[in-house]
């Protein structure tokens, strides 16, 4: 196959190539077969980024809502066309199956149109004052240039979920894709060109993470970072931020427990666990990392988990019929051949698959069920991201909820049970951002997603994730008695 050497960093409205020679190789983590060379930026590319949003800001910033919304309508139209080329190559770099990968240039898509209509929205507030010749009013304005640093599991959506609302507010962007999927970014930078986003307004700079990030925290200009991937570059960028006091936005790790109550609809328990679990080979921070079902109905919710997992198919996301694909890279496919080996020497038993595959070539792992799982495993407190799910019982609520929230983590949390009352209760003393509630699939472009503890800081979707954008200004005025 041609390796396509393509210009893919973006800075002041110019398409730029590897200089020296420097580039980033791209690989299909389902064949191992390099698919394109991209430049290798440096902390100088950043720095030219950075600027050119810079400049770029006060014209972006004084457009009216309704303008900067018109780009994102059109952005959204754009990448609705393109829905099949854009799938095809996010499943090329990134290994979902293609079913998938349509599904997340829907749900990208998403944030683009939901921002377009959110932009003219952005509403201020007058305070009803204590004294009578005040006027108080908080004046929402644009934050200003935005560094946003994503990840390689959703390579298009968590792009425009950030993007999206930085444009809308009126800031400007920096960003910086993950080294393993930068061509689903290249292709949604093309779209906001295609679309006659100003110069400067979108800066893409790709390469070395480390270098880059540097900059991008040391700049004073750089007024919000926000980040999605791991906990531990998320704390590196808190304390590179530190420096200038920067704002942060941080959508971290998660260990997302799934709880199975007694009277629970144990068919539907167990194909949103399989869902859940397998979706994107375990690779979603939201992903069901650990599983707790009732002691009297373990038997029957493990049959049926078995049974949908043997019919998982494996192999290339390109292939029609693939269910899961690799995982993204070798250090992936270590950690979890590490966590499952880890189990097995503690005591769990494998129910279902517990090697890796080779198919095709590619980083494959078989969908794997563990049982008799105890506490001191890695896999029930480290994240997995793979498809291994371990599964505990448990006989009482209060025991079930201890051992939910007893994670540094506090991302997702998910529980099946069709008693009102104790999904009530359950869900209110869940340490988490986000609870699902017969549902694993919460995420969407009107809802504020986001962790506690070590999951990390803000709200992306709905009106909380544009507010992370702005900064509210608060006016303070007297009024002078006036005899007109
Ligand atoms: P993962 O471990 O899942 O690859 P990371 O947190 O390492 O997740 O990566 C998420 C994003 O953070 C990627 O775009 C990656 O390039 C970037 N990144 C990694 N290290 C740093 C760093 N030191 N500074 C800034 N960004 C970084």
């Amino acid at each position: 196959m041609l390796v396509e050497t393509i210009n893919g960093m973006y800075i002041n409205g110019q398409w730029i190539g590897p200089e020296n020679n420097k580039v980033i190789e791209v690989f299909n983590p389902a064949t191992f077969e390099k698919i394109a060379e991209i430049p290798n930026g440096n902390g100088e590319d950043a720095k030219k980024a950075i600027q050119s949003a810079k400049n770029a800001f006060p014209g972006w910033a004084e457009k009216t809502a309704r303008e900067r919304s018109q780009f994102l309508y059109k952005a959204y139209q754009l990448m609705m066309d393109r829905k099949e080329k854009l799938a095809k190559i996010l499943t090329m770099e990134q290994g979902k199956s293609l079913n998938e990968a349509r599904g997340e240039i829907e749900f990208a898509a998403s944030f683009l149109l939901w921002n377009a209509e959110e932009a003219v929205r952005v509403y201020g507030e007058m305070i009803p004052a204590s004294k009578k010749n005040k006027r108080l009013w908080v004046v929402p304005q644009p934050i200003g240039v935005v560094a946003a640093i994503t990840p390689w599991n959703f390579p298009s959506a968590m792009i425009t979920r950030k993007v999206a609302p930085a444009i809308a507010s009126g800031c400007t962007v920096v960003l910086k894709p993950a080294e393993q999927t930068p061509l689903s970014a290249i292709e949604i930078v093309r779209i906001f060109e295609e679309v006659g986003l100003p110069d400067g307004v979108i800066n893409l700079v790709t390469g070395d993470p480390v270098e880059i990030g540097e900059e991008l925290m040391k700049s004073s200009d750089v007024r919000l970072i926000t980040f999605t991937g791991s906990t531990e570059v998320g704390k590196t960028l808190m304390r590179g931020s530190a420096l200038n006091v920067k704002k942060l936005a941080l959508e971290l790790g998660g260990h997302a427990p799934l709880l199975v109550f007694e009277d629970a609809d144990l068919d539907l328990a167990a194909e949103q666990a399989v869902l859940s679990k397998f979706r994107n080979c375990g690779q979603t921070c939201i992903c069901t990392n650990r599983i707790y079902v009732h002691e009297s109905v373990k038997d029957r919710f493990m049959q049926k988990l078995q049974e949908k997992v043997s019919n998982l198919k494996l192999g290339n996301g390109l292939d029609e019929g693939t269910d899961i694909g690799p995982l993204i890279d070798e250090n992936g496919l270590r950690k979890v051949k590490d966590q499952v080996k880890d189990a097995i020497s503690k005591g769990a038993e494998v129910k279902f698959g517990g090697n890796q595959w080779y198919g095709p070539g590619g980083y494959f792992y078989e969908p794997t069920i563990l049982s008799n799982v105890t506490n001191d495993m890695k896999i029930m407190f480290q994240e997995t991201f793979g498809p291994v799910v371990p599964v505990q019982s448990f006989t009482n609520m209060e025991e079930v909820i201890d051992a939910a929230n007893d994670t540094n983590y506090g991302l997702a949390a998910f529980l099946f049970t069709n008693d009102l009352n104790r999904a009530i209760t359950v869900m209110e003393k869940l340490e988490y951002g986000i609870v699902g509630i017969n549902d694993v699939f919460p995420g969407t472009a009107e809802a504020p997603f986001g962790g506690v503890k070590e999951s990390g800081l803000g709200r992306e979707g709905g009106p909380e994730g544009i507010k992370e954008f702005l900064e509210m200004k608060y006016v303070s005025l007297a009024v002078k008695d006036t005899n007109y």
